[in-house]
C-alpha cells in the first residue's frame, strides 16, 4: 500500500490545490541555509548543523521540494531521504581516483550537449535544472549551473547531428531533468526528434516521479501520448519514495503508453541492505514501474561517503535473486558498473 505523504507542518496551511501544483512546489523549494534554519526553528524534531551546510564547498546547489522534504523522518539524522538531499561537508572529500567528468561524457560530444559514445545511441543534455539536486549526482559538475543549459541553437545543432548520422537509433533526452521542460518545450522537442526517420527509440530521463510527482499533469500526459512509444527512465532509491503520489504519477505515465523503468543506485546508508532493496522492488512493481538496473555509485568527485564496495553490492543482488522467487524473472535488475569513460559493464 502506498501511503500519501504527510506534509511537514511548515506547509500545513497550504491549500491542497497549491500543494499538488508542480509550479507551487518549485516556487517553494528549500534552497538556502535560511530556509533550513526556518524549519529548524519551527520544528524541534528537525536539527541540522548549519556549519556543516555552510562548509559544503561545492558549486553544486541544493534544492529540495516541500514534497520530498516531507518524506523525511526528521528524528533520524541518517534518514535515507535526508542523506540524498541535504548538503554535507562530506562532499568536500575527493579521492584521487574520483573524477569531475567520470563517464567522460563531455569529451565525446560532436556538438555541445550531445554525448555520442555508442554508434547507435546518443544522450542529449537538455537542461541543468532538476526539481531536487541529489547529492550523489554523477553530473554534479554541471547540473544546477545555468550556464551549462543548452540554448535553442545548440539543440538545433544536436538535432542536425542526429539527423545526419544514420546509425543513431536511440535518443536519450536527459539533463538535469527533461521534465523540467515546459509541456510546450517538450512537445516541440519530441516532435523534432520523431521527425527523424532512423530514430526508433526515445528515452526520457527524469527523477520528477520521485521528487515532484505532481509534475505528471493531464497536460503532460497528453503531450507524451502524442509521441508514443516512449521509455521513461526514473530513479527510485528507497521504498519511502514510493508514496501514493508517486504511484499515481507512474500509473498515469503507464496509461499514456509509456514504459517506465527504474534504476537504483546503491548508496551507503540509503539502501545498501537486502531488505530495503527487496521492499523497494516489491513496491515498484504494483506502481507499474519495472525495476531495471542497480548501479554501483559512480566515481564522481565528492561522493565517497555514499560508495559501497562492489563485492558487497554483488552479495546483495545475488541474495535478492536467490531468496525471492520472482526477482530475477520479473525484474530486470542487472547490476551495472560504469567504467571511467568506457561505458557500462554488467556484473550480474
Ligand atoms: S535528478 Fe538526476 S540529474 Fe538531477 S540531481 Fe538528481 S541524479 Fe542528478
Amino acid at each position: 500500500m502506498n501511503k500519501p505523504t504527510l506534509r511537514h507542518k511548515k506547509w500545513a496551511a497550504v491549500s491542497d490545490k497549491d500543494w499538488s501544483s508542480w509550479t507551487w512546489q518549485l516556487q517553494n523549494k528549500i534552497e538556502t541555509l535560511a530556509d533550513l534554519e526556518e524549519i529548524a526553528k519551527l520544528d524541534p524534531d528537525f536539527s541540522f548543523d548549519p556549519e556543516d551546510v555552510r562548509k559544503t564547498q561545492t558549486d553544486f546547489n541544493f534544492a529540495i521540494t516541500p514534497y520530498y522534504f516531507s518524506l523525511m523522518n526528521l528524528k533520524d539524522i541518517e534518514c535515507p531521504i535526508r542523506l540524498q538531499c541535504l548538503p554535507s561537508s562530506r562532499e568536500n572529500v575527493s579521492l584521487d581516483y574520483e573524477l569531475l567528468d567520470f563517464p567522460k561524457e563531455d569529451s565525446m560530444m560532436p556538438v555541445p550537449g550531445l554525448t555520442h559514445r555508442y554508434p547507435d545511441r546518443v544522450m542529449l543534455y537538455t537542461t541543468h535544472h532538476c526539481a531536487m539536486y541529489c547529492r550523489f549526482c554523477t553530473r554534479k559538475r554541471k547540473v544546477s549551473d545555468a550556464s551549462t543549459a543548452l540554448r535553442g541553437q545548440q539543440i538545433e545543432a544536436a538535432l542536425k547531428h542526429i539527423a545526419a548520422t544514420k546509425t543513431i537509433r536511440e535518443v536519450i533526452l536527459s539533463g538535469g531533468d527533461i521534465f523540467s521542460f515546459s509541456d510546450r518545450q517538450l512537445d516541440e522537442l519530441l516532435t523534432k526528434v520523431r521527425a527523424i526517420d532512423h530514430v526508433e527509440i526515445v528515452r526520457l530521463g527524469t527523477r520528477n516521479l520521485v521528487t515532484l510527482p505532481f509534475r505528471v499533469t493531464p497536460e503532460l500526459v497528453a503531450v507524451l501520448k502524442k509521441h508514443q512509444p516512449l521509455y521513461i527512465h526514473t530513479h527510485f532509491n528507497h521504498p519511502e519514495e514510493c508514496s501514493a503520489e508517486a504511484a499515481t504519477a507512474c500509473k498515469a505515465l503507464r496509461k499514456a503508453g509509456c514504459v517506465v523503468n527504474n534504476h537504483t543506485v546503491i548508496l551507503k546508508g540509503v539502501n545498501n541492505e537486502q531488505k530495503t532493496l527487496q521492499e523497494l522492488n516489491s513496491k515498484l512493481i504494483p506502481m507499474g514501474v519495472q525495476p531495471y538496473y542497480f548501479y554501483h555509485c559512480d566515481l564522481t568527485f565528492g561522493s565517497s561517503h555514499f560508495r559501497t564496495k562492489i563485492e558487497d553490492d554483488l552479495k546483495l543482488i545475488r541474495g535478492l535473486h536467490a531468496e525471492i522467487d520472482w526477482h530475477q524473472e520479473i525484474t530486470m535488475s542487472h547490476y551495472m558498473v560504469d567504467t571511467p569513460g568506457g561505458g557500462k559493464v554488467e556484473l550480474v
